[in-house]
């Protein structure tokens, strides 16, 4: 299959080719033709796998050329990260069309948004809250808007955009198409499927949270924070493979004081995104770290999603995600549209139950390695064990709601617990 059997119009073609895709992915083989045929959709597929394309390419194509003032189609997504990526694939795609399109997000004042949208704009990609706000500012006609797009359908639930969907769905014509994509396919996103598409037709491009097929995916027993930063310094020092990592954390802090370490041990050039960090200081690390003048990018959960870096050589769990559909998201940033990429996770005593779970979701158990032989392993602090207990603890209380919690008893065992030699914890952690 081509893009010339898509029936894609030259302009679109020529496009295509400039930015080098060579063949449709499986999604865009499967969703491009109903799209364009006008009918109603919901896309489960992740990112990675050319899903962006798989609409833009078809409401382009609807769309044709600048018309008038107002806009035509509404692209919704859940973060201004996603937005940037979605402006650029449609400018990309749009390059031999005059169709202008437009990114609305918050982080930065909306009055220089406001003003060029009323210079006149065919495509809006904006978050809901900036586009309601926007809306309110009296410089977005509605009327026109033929095509809506929910991208990331499962993330906007999950932080909680329903309400702010509900008013757009009412302020924007009823004879509309509307598409629906999400990576995964839980409850509340069918209802919201249901609340406003109409015969859609479903089309999946994987089985729900099957990690690309790309991805090859490892695993490191480690046991406690001092060792894996040793552990991830000692992968970049040695691993010249490693061109381009994203290393994930749970907390801000965390990823700030990794970022600083790194950047003393001199791997190479290292940025941080999070969410305490200014708007212009996330978009200058991404757009470096897009240029390849950056080889180590440290991010917490809050910007997994949505970042678009086609070249990612590997992602690095440095923390496991508490929830397993976040780890595929992660992983998601490697071994993207027919590349191949590598998913190193670091996991302590405390993040198997996450892992098991993650196993379960995926239907796949990721392969344990051993632990390089020189490297150090640092006995685990006094107040990250009872860190550690308080986890196990919560852990057990989640599976059975009756377990009463025995920290302090905890407490008590961890000071008769012996310590377990080197050879020794390396066997079991293979187990
Ligand atoms: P997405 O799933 O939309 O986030 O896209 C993932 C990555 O795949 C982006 O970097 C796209 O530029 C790239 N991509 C999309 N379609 C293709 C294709 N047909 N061939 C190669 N790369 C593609």
């Amino acid at each position: 299959m081509t893009f010339e059997d898509l029936k894609l119009t030259r302009q679109f073609l020529n496009a295509i080719e400039d930015w080098g895709f060579e063949q449709p992915t499986e999604i865009q083989i499967k969703a491009i033709p109903p799209i364009r045929s006008g009918q109603d959709l919901i896309g489960i597929a992740q990112t990675g796998t050319g899903k962006t394309a798989a609409f833009l390419l078809p409401i382009l194509h609807l769309l044709k050329y600048a018309q008038g003032t107002q806009p035509r189609c509404l692209i919704l997504v859940p973060t201004k990260e996603l937005v940037m990526q979605i402006v650029s694939h449609a400018e990309h795609l749009s390059k031999y069309t005059d169709l202008r399109v437009i990114g609305l997000y918050g982080g930065i004042g909306p009055k220089a948004q406001a003003q060029e949208m009323e210079k006149g704009k065919d495509i809006i990609v904006a978050t809901p809250g900036r586009f309601m706000e926007i809306y309110f500012k009296g410089v977005i006609d509605c009327k026109k808007i033929k095509h809506l797009v929910l991208d990331e359908a499962d993330r906007m639930m999950d932080m909680g955009f329903m309400h702010q969907l509900r008013k757009i769905f009412e302020i924007i014509p009823n004879k509309r198409q509307n598409l629906l994509f999400s990576a995964t396919f839980p409850e509340r996103v069918e209802h919201l499927a249901e609340e406003f598409l109409l015969w859609p037709t479903r089309v999946e491009v994987s089985p729900q949270a099957t990690p690309v097929e790309t991805v090859e995916q490892f695993l490191y027993r480690v046991p406690n924070f001092r060792t894996k930063i040793d552990l991830l310094v000692h992968l970049l020092e040695t691993d010249e493979s490693m061109e381009r990592v994203i290393v994930f954390t749970r907390t801000k802090d965390y990823a700030e004081n990794i970022s600083k370490y790194l950047d003393r041990k001199e791997l190479g050039e290292v940025r941080v995104i999070h969410s305490n960090k200014g708007q212009n200081s996330r978009i200058n690390a991404m757009a470096d770290f897009r240029a390849g003048d950056v080889r180590i990018l440290v991010s917490t959960d809050v910007s997994a999603r949505g970042i678009d870096i086609p070249e990612v050589s590997h992602v690095i769990n440095f923390s496991i995600p508490r929830d397993s559909f976040d780890y595929v998201h992660r992983i998601g940033r490697t071994g993207r549209a027919f590349r191949a990429g590598t998913a190193i996770s670091f996991a302590d005593h405390t993040e198997s139950y996450y892992i098991r779970k993650i196993e379960d979701v995926t239907k796949q158990l990721i392969p344990v390695l051993e632990l390089p032989e020189s490297l150090f392993i640092h006995p685990t602090p006094k107040s990250e064990k009872q860190d550690q207990a308080r986890e196990i603890d919560k852990q057990k209380h989640r599976e059975d709601p009756n377990y009463k919690g025995a920290f302090h008893e905890k407490k008590y065992k961890l000071k008769g617990e012996k310590k377990v030699s080197r050879s020794t914890s390396n066997r079991k952690q293979n187990k």
